[in-house]
């Protein structure tokens, strides 16, 4: 029963390619234009674009940013600044406390 078939099959196989990667997730990306003013003082400004209606707003924010806990994790706390322009959170901030918020002309907008 000397039947070993020693013929190494492996490279019979046919060789399957592997499927090339068409299905690219559509990634819709959005910018946000943002400026960070006086960050070496104790009150920091930043001018950034409503994330929603790229109204151009102004903020005073104050103090490190605090960390918290986000599903168990330690994790930085943002501050949602509110547009005056849609209401809606115009930006996370990563600061303790945003001290002021004014509409401006955005600066990015010609
Ligand atoms: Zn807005």
């Amino acid at each position: 029963m000397a039947d070993a078939t020693t013929n190494p099959e492996q490279q019979s196989k046919p060789a399957r390619a592997l499927k090339p990667r068409t299905q690219k997730p559509e990634l819709i990306e959005q910018f946000q234009h943002i400026k960070f003013l006086d960050c070496n003082k104790p009150v920091g400004r930043v001018i950034f674009e409503c994330w929603h209606c790229q109204q151009g707003i102004i903020s005073e924010s104050r103090g490190e940013p605090i960390m918290g806990e986000f599903k168990g994790r330690p994790s930085i706390t943002l501050v949602n600044v509110e547009c005056p322009n849609c209401g809606k959170t115009a930006i996370k901030l990563s600061t303790a406390e945003v001290l002021s918020t004014t509409a401006i002309p955005s600066p990015w907008k010609k």
